[in-house]
């Protein structure tokens, strides 16, 4: 089912666990992910970023991200990632997408407030969510984000204040915040250092869940505690990335193979790298308990269910001609 970021995060911050962004440019990544969240029972995020479009452009991306969502017996939201202007926002709210991330973290702050803040009133308008970044989470070299910009990128200098954490959250609407804690985008050279205090202190001053993003490369300790101290969300992409290119190279074995050769590898990698990070941000089996909860806040009763179940089931026995 297709759902927004609240509908999975709320509950992933009140029970300390984490739900993972894993972006989707082509058909075996949305495969590898979808399959590694309903093998799990896990809710998931699947997207793509403005930066990501020249592989995948929004819009055809768009027509097999959301009917594969919306089939999906797990939640799932369809996020924009990094939108980096407000007219590729709009594009992804016109086109269905359930959630947008949109990225004014370059601006100086007055600025960020006062776009995210309109950007926040028209995607609620949609029924959709939205995220914000403050501080600002730099780019690795080699990274897609670091394209064209030159020079090491130094994330001390751009940490997310906490004090204007909870100004900016309240002022802007956000129902999601990205922060800069240490951590970058892409390949790591050098071991990242995550400032764990610091998400502690962001986590109990706003109310919103916290992102982290460039998770590819952290260790699985950094993981754990990063959710401990408040991450409610990770985006990962390198790490599927390369899951899937190291795939296709090993499958590759002479020229007479073709590109249908390669697929199933690819998605069977993305699949089990994708597992990997659902076990350990511990969202694996919350799909169920989501839809449990969906129904006891509708106040829908067991017997309700039940009928409904059953009058399913009639319909495909009818359609099967096992009855008349
Ligand atoms: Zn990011």
């Amino acid at each position: 089912m297709l759902v927004n970021l609240n509908e999975v995060l709320i509950p992933a911050k009140k029970n300390h666990y984490a739900v993972g962004l894993f972006n989707a440019v082509n058909l075996e990544l949305a495969r590898g992910i979808l399959a590694a969240a309903e093998s799990t029972g896990s809710p998931v995020i699947m997207g793509t970023a403005e930066v990501l479009f020249p592989y995948g452009p929004l819009e055809e991306v768009s027509y097999y991200l959301l009917p594969m969502a919306k089939k999906s017996h797990v939640p799932v939201v369809i996020h924009l990632d990094h939108g980096l202007r407000k007219e590729t926002c709009l594009k992804a709210l016109e086109l269905g997408f359930s959630s947008i991330m949109y990225d004014c973290s370059t601006d100086p702050y007055e600025e960020n407030v006062k776009k995210v803040k309109e950007m926040a009133d028209i995607a609620h308008s949609y029924g959709a969510t939205i995220e914000g970044e403050l501080g600002h989470v730099g780019d690795n070299p080699d990274s897609a984000e670091a394209a064209g910009k030159e020079g090491a990128f130094d994330p001390a200098k751009y940490y997310t204040d906490p004090k204007v954490a909870k100004d900016y959250v309240d002022k802007t609407g956000v129902d999601a915040l990205a922060i800069a804690v240490g951590n970058a985008h892409g390949a790591y050279k050098f071991p990242p250092k995550l400032d764990f205090e610091r998400i502690r202190t962001i986590a109990q001053t706003v109310d919103v869940p916290l992102v982290l993003h460039g998770g590819s490369g952290l260790s699985d300790n950094d993981f754990r505690q990063a959710i401990k101290e408040g991450i409610a969300k990770v985006n990962i992409f390198t790490d599927i990335n390369v899951a899937a290119v190291k795939a296709e190279f090993e499958r590759f074995s002479s020229m007479d193979k073709g590109l249908i050769d390669l697929i199933p590898a690819a998605v069977e990698a993305v699949k089990q790298e994708a597992v990997k990070k659902m076990e350990l941000f511990s969202s694996t089996g919350k799909a169920g308990s989501y839809v449990a909860g969906m129904l006891r806040e509708k106040n829908v009763d067991s017997e309700t269910i039940v009928k409904a179940v059953a009058s399913e089931v009639i319909k495909e026995l009818k359609a099967h001609g096992v009855i008349k």
